[in-house]
């Protein structure tokens, strides 16, 4: 596996690779990674033959008194899972490599990006996308994957990529989770034993809404309830989206759902989500 730390080093294996006749795949994180980001990786090496992921914590995308200066940086593991994972590429860039000295934001993720994870993280998906895009500028890859527990993530990126990076496909991989139904996450490492017992009570009310789903208000009740049982976790929202608009759904709506699910555990800010078909 190549390291490259800077957009110079990248271009130059990604060309070379290109010029090979080579199809490029990209999986972008922020490191401390685990299982699910691995999945992303088999993902892409289905649809690509030189796997690129960037590791990098953007700034950007952290508001104040978030964990930006304490997310887990665990760059010697990560490099040693990305070898056993074959990535052909790890792009290990500075901040200054990603934005040349100009880290103003330069995407705006809209409407959809004030709702739901946007409401409680104000201007997190306008520096998600920033620097989504600037990746994209900088790998060139020719698929890039998304894990789908971050929805309302791969919903922004999809459509920011469709309109300015129109070659480019976007792949969704299903959630990976622990046998308990917790969804992998790299905060996930900041749990107690007791507060990754109530964390699991996430997965749990999706599963519940998602057995109990004659209607979009009776999933929702059923989830709620389930949530209202662990009053440890702080829950911001259950809600129902249309997975093709995002916008929230009501009875009688008929197609593809997605029910989301935010909360805090302990000092820990955790999101799932569960499709389901009305
Ligand atoms: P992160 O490093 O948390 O920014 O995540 C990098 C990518 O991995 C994003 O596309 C996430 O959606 C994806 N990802 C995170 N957790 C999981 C998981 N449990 N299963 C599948 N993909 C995931």
């Amino acid at each position: 596996m190549i390291t490259a730390k800077t957009g110079e080093a990248l271009a130059a294996a990604v060309g070379a690779a290109k010029a090979a006749g080579k199809k490029v795949g990209f999986v972008p994180t922020m490191g401390a990674l685990h299982e699910g980001h691995l999945s992303l990786i088999a993902e892409a090496k289905k649809h690509a033959d030189f796997i690129v992921v960037s590791i990098f914590v953007n700034p950007l995308q952290f508001g104040a008194g978030e964990d930006f200066e304490k997310y887990p940086r665990t760059i010697d593991a990560d490099s040693a899972l990305l070898q056993s994972a074959a990535a052909d590429l790890l792009f290990l860039p500075t901040v200054n490599d990603v934005y040349q000295g100009n880290t103003e934001i330069t995407q705006q993720a809209g409407h959809i990006g004030e709702l739901f994870e946007g409401a409680s993280r104000p201007g997190h998906f306008d520096g998600m996308l920033t620097v989504v895009a600037r990746l994209f500028e900088l790998v060139q890859p020719d698929i890039a994957v998304f894990g789908a527990k971050d929805a309302q993530q791969v919903f922004l990126v999809r459509q920011m990529a469709a309109k300015q990076f129109a070659k480019l496909r976007i792949i969704e991989a299903p959630t990976l989770r622990e046998p308990s139904g917790l969804a992998l996450s790299s905060r996930n490492r900041y749990l107690s034993q007791h507060e990754h017992a109530v964390a699991t009570q996430l997965s749990a009310a999706l599963r519940v809404g998602h057995a109990t789903a004659t209607s979009p208000s009776a999933a929702l009740e059923s989830a709620r309830t389930v949530m209202h049982k662990v009053p440890e976790a702080k829950l911001d929202y259950i809600a129902l989206v249309d997975a093709n608009s995002f916008e929230a759904i009501q009875d009688g709506f008929k197609g593809r759902a997605l029910m989301l699910i935010a909360a805090v555990v302990g000092t820990t800010r955790l999101i799932d989500n569960i499709e389901i078909v009305f």
